[in-house]
């Protein structure tokens, strides 16, 4: 990683594609046997690079806007029909992107929604296949921020109002009804919330069935965790083998295709953002090591309090010290670790920031007039620059100056 951040810059985020497949195969390891597409959730981590590794591989994806089904269509035309459209505030552009290419499914989240979708698919003459994302109420242990299975968050129609809109909707005659979606939420660690969302999921299909509606794919959603702390051990083939029990068991064997959304499972760990050092302050008692990497580069310790394992990547010799790493933005929340005890750091050095490879790029931005940082993917023993660092230029070129 020395010799990329000396070639790419700093702050430079390192993306494993062995890591990303080998993930992959874990989850085709796990569904072996189940009829099952897993859709990659795009927004974890939206490059192209890593969408077409995923392609590659047959995989889906999960998206939420028409931006990322762009994103998708540039990498394959085919790819559309392994689209799952999720999202609760679709506009009519975004469906009628979506219809024109034919997408697999809509995840579907307020009665509403479904109203414009039939007109968008009247006005096209497509139908439109459509699943209802549902609201399991299921409570899941994670940061309230990422947590959507509860009555009280935006997402979802509530599972008990469920049928009835299914059957309504079956009357129209631009809309299918064809799946079943949930997903209650992101970073949870537990396989049981998830059994216990597909036991009310698989309840709902059976009621429709005998409604007469044909219900052949349930979607269950992504948010599989992983541990972000060194101290916890993670084995992620045990936990995704765990994950598949709790919900085939809980889906009792209705004939369906599952479709999974993973994106953290997938990616987190496949990346690391790689920061130089700029100075090692001290204000009082504390300890600051300043980094070029920055909250508008990787805001989830600031955001949700989020734990990073910090690297040097030269050990050097001499004792542990606590400090807070920071970044330059002008915002106290602007931090990776806080009273951390870290090996010696001195200006120059390099840290690698682990486990960056979901939600960091794809949360980033321009904050404080700074560019983006460059992406890599490494690929046995090739790295190939995947994003460029953005320039100043990049970032003023749509602004009208009216000097
Ligand atoms: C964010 C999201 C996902 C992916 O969540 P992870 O925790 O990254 O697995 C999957 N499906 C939907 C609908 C999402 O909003």
């Amino acid at each position: 990683m020395d010799s990329l951040a000396r070639k790419f810059g700093t702050p430079l985020y390192v993306y494993s594609a062995d890591e990303i497949l080998g993930r992959l195969d874990m989850f085709a390891a796990a569904f072996k046997g189940i009829d099952h597409l897993v859709c990659y959730s795009v927004k974890a981590n939206s490059s192209l690079a890593i969408l077409q590794l995923l392609n590659g591989r047959g995989a889906g994806f999960d998206i939420v806007s028409g931006g990322e089904l762009q994103r998708v269509l540039s990498v394959s035309r085919e790819a559309a029909e392994r689209v799952v459209f999720s999202g609760v505030g679709k506009t009519y552009v975004e469906m009628d992107l979506a219809l024109d290419a034919d997408i697999l499914i809509f995840n579907v989240e307020s009665a509403a929604e479904l109203t414009l979708l039939a007109e968008r698919a009247k006005k096209k003459r497509r139908l439109a296949r459509f699943a209802l994302r549902v609201n399991p109420d299921v409570f899941a242990e994670t940061h309230p921020y990422i947590s959507t299975g509860l009555r009280e968050h935006k997402f979802g129609i509530d599972i008990g109002a469920a049928r009835r809109v299914y059957r309504e909707a079956a009357t129209s005659r631009w809309l299918t009804p064809v799946g079943v979606s949930v997903h209650i939420g992101s970073q949870i660690r537990s396989a049981e919330p998830f059994g216990a969302a597909m036991g009310r999921v698989a309840k709902l299909v059976r009621e429709l069935r005998t409604d007469g509606i044909q219900i052949e794919s349930v979607d269950a959603g992504g948010g599989l965790g992983i541990e972000y702390r060194a101290e916890y051990s993670f084995r992620p083939l045990e936990k995704v083998t765990e994950y598949a029990a709790a919900m085939t068991a809980t889906l009792g064997g209705i004939p369906v295709r599952l479709l999974l959304e993973p994106g953290r499972f997938l990616v987190a760990q496949s990346g690391a953002l790689v920061a130089r050092v700029l100075y090692v302050k001290k204000n009082g008692k504390k300890t600051f090591v300043v980094t070029d990497a920055g909250m508008n580069d990787l805001i989830r310790p600031s955001l949700y309090q989020a734990h990073h394992e910090i690297v040097p990547l030269l050990r050097r010799t001499g004792g542990k010290r606590v400090v807070d790493v920071v970044g330059p933005v002008c915002e106290t929340g602007d931090f990776f670790a806080r009273d951390r005890e870290l090996p010696r750091l001195e200006q120059g050095d390099l840290v690698a920031i682990l486990d960056a490879g979901a939600y960091g790029m794809s949360l980033s931005s321009n904050y404080n007039t700074r560019p983006r940082p460059a992406e890599v993917l490494v690929e046995g023993r090739k790295a190939r620059l995947i994003r460029r660092r953005e320039t100043i230029q990049d970032l003023l070129g749509p602004e009208v100056n009216l000097g």
